[in-house]
C-alpha cells in the first residue's frame, strides 16, 4: 500500500496521511514525486496539500485513512532544493511545515488553481468557442470583433495585441460570460540575457570580486563588508554579470524599505535581461507570474524583499543579501524566520555562492567571518572620489533648546544651506510630541490598550498609540480636572519640522516619516526632488537611513542621540552603532566632503565615544568581546517562548508550568531566563510574557527549541491564550 505524507495548510506541526486518489493505480501512486499538489478532504473543508513524502504504511489503521480526492500536478511544483529548504526551516524556526510551505507559494497556487506556466496575460477560445461557426454573434458586432480576432489563431492571443486592434475588454468579458472564451497565460520565449559594460573596478573591489567569482558554480557564504559607497553594488552587479553570462539566474533581496527605483533603475541600466521584482505591494496576478518567470529560468535576476528567498530559480547561480544586519529581513510574526539566515542556507543546498553585504554587518556575521565560516572582503575606501565624512559630539547640556535644536546646530544647518549644500536631520520620532500631560492635576495621556504613551500628532489634531490602532481626538483641556494647561513634552519631527520652518523660512524642509510619505512613489519623487540639488533641509525618522542616497547633502546630524544610548535591548548598541553608521555614510558622497553633528546629554558615553572613536568594525569588536563574556548570541543561542492573554496572570502561570516541565524533562546546558513581562507587557490589550532559553551550540537550540513545543503543545491552556517560539529573536 502506498501512503500520502502531505503538508496540510494548518497550524498543526504534522504531516497528515492519506491514500492516493480512489482512481490511481498503483504503480502510478508509488510514481508520485515530492512536491505534488492533491485536493484533499480536511475536516469539513477541501483543501490542497502538498506531497512531502511517500510511506509503505500509516501509523493510523487503513480504515481511518482517507483518500485524496484528486491530483493537481503531474509535476512537483518546487524543485527538490526548495522543499528540502522549507523542511530545514519548519525544522529550525518549530513552524507548521503546511505553513512554511503556504509562505514560499503564490496564493494562485495554494487555492489549488492549476499551474499556468507563462507569464503573458492572453485571452483564448474555449471548446465551445471553437465550435462556433466563423460570423456567428451577428447581432453583437463588438463580440463579433473579438471572435473574429480569436478565431484566427490557435494560439492563444496577448491582451496588448487584442487591445492595439480596438478589441475592448467589455466584449471579451461578454464572450467568457458566454462561455466561448477564457483568460489564460502564454509563455514568452526564452531570451539570452545583454550586460552593458560595468565600471573599472578599484583595487579592493577587484580582489573582492575575483575571491567570490572563484567560487561559482559551489557552496560558499561571503561577507562583503564595505563601507557605505564604497561601491559593494557595483561589484554585485559585476557578478551578476558573470552568472547570467553562465546561463544562470542570480537572486537579490534586499531590505523593505531598499527596494527604491533607484536600484531597480541600476540594475535596468546595467542588463538587457529579464528582471523580476516580488514586494509586498504586487498585485496577486503580479506575484504569480514574476514567481512562473523565476521558476521557469525564463527571468535572469530575481530582486525582491524578505519572503522572495524561497522564489524558486530553475538555474540557481547567485545569491545576494544586501544591508544584510537590516532588521526587515526578519518575520516578526506567524512564521518568524530570517531570510538572511534562510538564503545561507538555501545556498548551501542549492550549491551556489551567497554573498552578504553591508557597511555595517550583523555581529553574528562578522562572528562567522572572524571563525572562518565566511570568506571577508574588506572595501574599507569609498568607491570614486568621496570621502567619508567627520564626526562630532555636541554637548547640549544647559544649551537653551528649540524643538530640541541647540543654537550651534541652527547654526551649522544655517551655514550648510548658505554654501549651497542639504541638511540631514535625524529624529527618530513621528508625530508633534511623544506625550501630553496636564500642569494642574498631572494627568497623563496614556493608551487604554497598551502600556504606552500617546503621542500628540497636532495637524490632524489627534492623540495617537504608535503601538495599536487607538486614536482620539486631541483634548482641548485636561479630561480629570478640565484644566487648559496641558503641556507636552518630547520632541517629534512635526515639531521640529515646523520650528525649522521658522527658522529657514526662504528654504524647503521635506519632513520624511511613513506620516508625511505615504504611497510607494512619494519617496521615491521626493528623493528625485533633493537630488536635483538645491540647497533644503531633510527631516526625518528610520526611513531617511536606507536605501537612498542624497549626494549634496553636507551635513547630517543626530537630533536625540541619547535616544539610542539607553535601549533595554542587549542589541541596543550594536544597532546604535549601525544606524549612526549608516545615517552618517548619507552625507558627502561626491564633491562635498560631510560633517555629522550628535546632539546629546552623555558626551562622555563610552557607546558614544566609540562611536566617534572608532570604525564600525572595532565597534563590533569590542560588542563581540562583550557578549562572548555574557554567552550572548552569537556565541550563544537563544529561543524565546512568548504567550500572550487577556488575563494578565495567564500567560505567566502557563510558561512556569513549561518551564517547571521543560526543567524535569533534562535542561541541562540550558540557561532559563524568567518567565517575566515582555518590554511593554500590555500591548492592543493583551499581558504578554516570555521565557528565555539559551543555549550554546546549535543541536543544542534545536533539540530545546523542538522540546519546548512538544510541551507546549500538550499543555493545558485557557482557550484565549497564544503562544509561540522565537528562535533566534531579534526583538525581546
Ligand atoms: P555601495 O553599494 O557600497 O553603497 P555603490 O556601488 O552604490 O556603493 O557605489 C557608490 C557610488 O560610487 C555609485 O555612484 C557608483 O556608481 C560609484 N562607483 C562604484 N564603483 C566605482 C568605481 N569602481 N569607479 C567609480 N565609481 C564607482
Ligand atoms: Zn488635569
Ligand atoms: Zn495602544
Amino acid at each position: 500500500m502506498t501512503v500520502l505524507r502531505l503538508a496540510v495548510p494548518t497550524p498543526l506541526r504534522r504531516l497528515f496521511d492519506y491514500l492516493p486518489p480512489a482512481d490511481m493505480s498503483a504503480d502510478q501512486a508509488t510514481a508520485l514525486e515530492p512536491g505534488v499538489r492533491l485536493q484533499v478532504p480536511f475536516g469539513r473543508r477541501r483543501v490542497s496539500a502538498v506531497l512531502v513524502e511517500r510511506a509503505a504504511d500509516s501509523e493510523l489503521p487503513r480504515g481511518q485513512l482517507k483518500p485524496a480526492q484528486e491530483l493537481l500536478d503531474e509535476r512537483p511544483i518546487l524543485p527538490g532544493q526548495l522543499l528540502a529548504l522549507c523542511h530545514w526551516a519548519a525544522d529550525y524556526y518549530q513552524h507548521p511545515i503546511g505553513e512554511v510551505l503556504s509562505a514560499a507559494l503564490p496564493q494562485h497556487l495554494r487555492k489549488g488553481h492549476p499551474r499556468q506556466r507563462g507569464t503573458i496575460k492572453c485571452w483564448r477560445l474555449t471548446r465551445r468557442g471553437m465550435g462556433l461557426p466563423e460570423g456567428a454573434l451577428s447581432r453583437s458586432p463588438r463580440q463579433a470583433e473579438a471572435l473574429a480576432a480569436l478565431q484566427q489563431t490557435e494560439a492563444a492571443v496577448p491582451v496588448d495585441a487584442l487591445k492595439s486592434r480596438d478589441i475592448g475588454a467589455a466584449a471579451l468579458r461578454a464572450l467568457a460570460e458566454k462561455g466561448l472564451a477564457e483568460r489564460c497565460l502564454d509563455e514568452p520565449g526564452f531570451t539570452a540575457p545583454h550586460c552593458h559594460p560595468g565600471l573599472g573596478l578599484n583595487a579592493d573591489q577587484q580582489l573582492a570580486l575575483d575571491g567570490i567569482a572563484i567560487t561559482a558554480g559551489g557552496f560558499a557564504c561571503h561577507l562583503l563588508e564595505g563601507v557605505t559607497g564604497s561601491g559593494k553594488t557595483e561589484v554585485y552587479l559585476q557578478l551578476i554579470a558573470r552568472e547570467l553570462e553562465a546561463g544562470r539566474q542570480a537572486l537579490v533581496l534586499v531590505p523593505e524599505i531598499g527596494l527604491s527605483p533607484q536600484t531597480l533603475d541600476r540594475f535596468k541600466a546595467r542588463f538587457d535581461a529579464e528582471i523580476v521584482v516580488l514586494h509586498s505591494g504586487l498585485s496577486e496576478g503580479e506575484r504569480y507570474r514574476a514567481w512562473e518567470a523565476a521558476a521557469a529560468g525564463r527571468a535572469h535576476i530575481v530582486i525582491g524583499t524578505r519572503s522572495a528567498v524561497f522564489t524558486p530559480l530553475a538555474r540557481p547561480g547567485l545569491i545576494v543579501v544586501d544591508e544584510e544586519h537590516d532588521g526587515s529581513y526578519k518575520q516578526q510574526d506567524g512564521f518568524r524566520y530570517s531570510a538572511r539566515d534562510v538564503a545561507v542556507k538555501r545556498a548551501q543546498l542549492e550549491g551556489c555562492p551567497v554573498v552578504l553585504g553591508s557597511a555595517t554587518p550583523a555581529l553574528e556575521s562578522v562572528h562567522n567571518a572572524r571563525q572562518g565560516r565566511y570568506h571577508h572582503h574588506l572595501l574599507p575606501r569609498r568607491a570614486g572620489s568621496a570621502r567619508l565624512p567627520a564626526m562630532q559630539a555636541l554637548d547640549i547640556r544647559q544649551q537653551p533648546l528649540q524643538a530640541g535644536f541647540a543654537p550651534p546646530l541652527l547654526q551649522a544647518v544655517g551655514d550648510t544651506l548658505a554654501a549651497g549644500n542639504q541638511a540631514l536631520l535625524f529624529l527618530n520620532r513621528r508625530g508633534y510630541a511623544p506625550s501630553l500631560q496636564c500642569h494642574d492635576c498631572g494627568w497623563l495621556g496614556e493608551c487604554e490598550h497598551c502600556d504606552a504613551r500617546l503621542t500628540v500628532h497636532l495637524r490632524r489634531r489627534q492623540l495617537r498609540c504608535h503601538h495599536c490602532s487607538a486614536v482620539t481626538a486631541l483634548p482641548a483641556q485636561c479630561p480629570q480636572c478640565h484644566s487648559r494647561q496641558l503641556l507636552t513634552s518630547g520632541v517629534g519631527t512635526e515639531q521640529a519640522e515646523q520650528r525649522l520652518r521658522e527658522e529657514f523660512p526662504r528654504h524647503p524642509v521635506y519632513r520624511v516619516d511613513s506620516d508625511s510619505m505615504r504611497g510607494r512613489h512619494a519617496m521615491q519623487a521626493l528623493a528625485q526632488q533633493v537630488n536635483r540639488g538645491d540647497p533644503c533641509i531633510l527631516l526625518g525618522t528610520q526611513m531617511l537611513t536606507k536605501g537612498h542616497h542624497f549626494p549634496a547633502v553636507s551635513l547630517v546630524a543626530v537630533v536625540d542621540a541619547d535616544a539610542l544610548l539607553f535601549s533595554a535591548d542587549f542589541r541596543g548598541e550594536e544597532r546604535m552603532a549601525q544606524l549612526l553608521t549608516q545615517v552618517a555614510g548619507r552625507a558627502g558622497r561626491a564633491e562635498t566632503p560631510g560633517r555629522v553633528i550628535l546632539q546629546t546629554h552623555h558626551p562622555d558615553h563610552p557607546a558614544l565615544q566609540a562611536m566617534l572613536c572608532q570604525s564600525y568594525a572595532e565597534q563590533a569588536e569590542g560588542l563581540l568581546a562583550q557578549r562572548r563574556g555574557a554567552g550572548l548570541p552569537p556565541w550563544g543561542q537563544l529561543l524565546m517562548v512568548r504567550a500572550d492573554s487577556a488575563d494578565a496572570a495567564a500567560g505567566e502561570a502557563f510558561l512556569d508550568q513549561l518551564r517547571g516541565q521543560f526543567e524535569d524533562s533534562g535542561a541541562a546546558g540550558c540557561q532559563l531566563i524568567g518567565p517575566l513581562p515582555s518590554p511593554m507587557q500590555r500591548r492592543q490589550g493583551r499581558y504578554r510574557s516570555q521565557l528565555l532559553v539559551s543555549t550554546r551550540g546549535r543541536p543544542a537550540a534545536r533539540a530545546a527549541a523542538a522540546r519546548l513545543v512538544q510541551l507546549a503543545e500538550n499543555l493545558r491552556r485557557p482557550r484565549d491564550l497564544n503562544w509561540f517560539v522565537d528562535v533566534d529573536p531579534t526583538e525581546m
